[in-house]
């Protein structure tokens, strides 16, 4: 499998490129997309770089009725060379196999799904923008695609890649966030799929999010799905606490989406000597820290914003202010260092980007 040429395609035509300060996230796609078929016997095949096209599917495919899905997000980032380097891209692939595992859809060999992102980043490596805080969002993703209607693992599936380039996502520098508790809705349960990156989890989310947003609040903060007493995420964003001098993240417990970017602030803060700790954290804990004065500071971390800090928690009718509101130190400082590496301004002390050849060696 790992022996699997990818055949190119090119389109004859190519879109016009938005201006970096019109881009608005996921409306615009590239030239080329990568598609992978699977079907039994033959495994993963067909790997192909072709013109962005619509799909033609059977509507029994499985994933319209069952949701058998999975995707990942990640982002490819132009340095002020002109380099266009991945961050941790391993680390999605391995996530999307994880996904698929829990989804019974077959595993895709990591290597070369790394190899497929990097040849398609690099056909389309003019889509990379160049403005500050611009980025080409890549999100692979799988579907079941079998013309069957009985609930069961499809026998057919496609892999797909599609780029998409996103403007900054905080144009007049971070903006602190507030957040509803969410103790009503929850995200998924204790041996759910909220460890997936399936869209289902999504779809269940919508309701609560659409709730809050009619009071103001960007999103909500989700309570375990079994008692509602500790905190889980924040929106689709892992969420951090700095409580009296420790910064403490929930551990992961298999409800949790292990975030990339979670991974990242820990390794950080770790090369930094500042005390962080994975455990459970309950409300109750949280709202007696902020009672205390202890609760220094709150924020979310994910790919697409990176840190997103939090400005005030709301939980059964009462205000919790964070760091009056304002960015916390550690929130801008973890923000400034991990935006630094993407965009190659800073040394890379723990090997975490990947580069992609930009000189087009891809025969057609
Ligand atoms: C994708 C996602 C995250 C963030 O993961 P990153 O890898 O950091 O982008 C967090 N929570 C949920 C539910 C997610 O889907």
């Amino acid at each position: 499998m790992g022996e699997q040429t990818i055949r190119v395609q090119l389109s004859e035509t190519k879109k016009q490129k938005p201006e970096s300060d019109q881009l608005i996230f996921g409306k615009t796609f590239t030239d080329h997309m990568f598609v992978m078929d699977y079907s039994e016997p033959l495994g993963w095949h067909n790997a192909s770089i072709v013109p962005y096209q619509p799909l033609t599917i059977e509507p029994s495919a499985m994933v319209f009725h069952y949701g058998q899905s999975v995707f990942e997000g990640l982002k490819a980032f132009r340095t002020a060379t002109g380099d266009i380097q991945l961050f941790r891209p391993e680390k999605n692939l391995e996530r999307l196999n994880l996904s698929n595992d829990r989804l019974c859809i077959p595993p895709i060999d990591e290597n070369f799904a790394l190899e497929a992102i990097k040849q398609l980043v690099s056909v389309e490596k003019d889509w990379v923008p160049d403005a500050p805080g611009t980025s080409l969002y890549i999100r692979p993703f799988v579907i079941s695609t079998e013309p069957y209607l009985g609930v069961a693992p499809s026998s057919h599936y496609k892999f797909i890649v599609i780029l998409s380039p996103v403007g900054a996502y905080y144009k007049e520098g971070i903006n602190p966030v507030k957040i509803a508790v969410e103790d009503h809705y929850v995200r998924t349960v204790k041996g759910g799929t909220g460890e997936a990156k399936t869209g289902g989890n999504y779809a269940a989310s919508l309701k609560a999010q659409e709730m809050v947003a009619k009071e103001g609040f960007a999103q909500v903060l989700w309570l375990d799905g079994v008692e509602r007493k500790y905190i889980e995420e924040v929106g689709s964003m892992n969420v951090f606490f700095k409580i009296n001098g420790e910064v403490v993240t929930p551990k992961l417990n298999g409800s949790i989406l292990a975030g990339v970017t979670r991974n990242s602030v820990i390794e950080l803060l770790k090369h930094w000597n500042i005390p962080v700790s994975e455990k459970r954290i309950s409300m109750e804990e949280l709202h007696q820290a902020h009672k205390d004065g202890t609760l220094e500071e709150a924020f979310g971390s994910g790919t697409a914003a990176v840190i997103s800090p939090i400005a005030q928690l709301t939980w059964e009718g009462e205000d919790m202010i964070v760091n009056g509101g304002k960015t916390g130190e550690i929130s801008q400082k973890v923000y400034d260092t991990i935006t630094a590496i993407q965009y190659g301004k800073t040394e890379d002390p723990f090997n975490w980007l990947v580069n992609v050849a930009t000189k087009n060696t891809i025969k057609n």
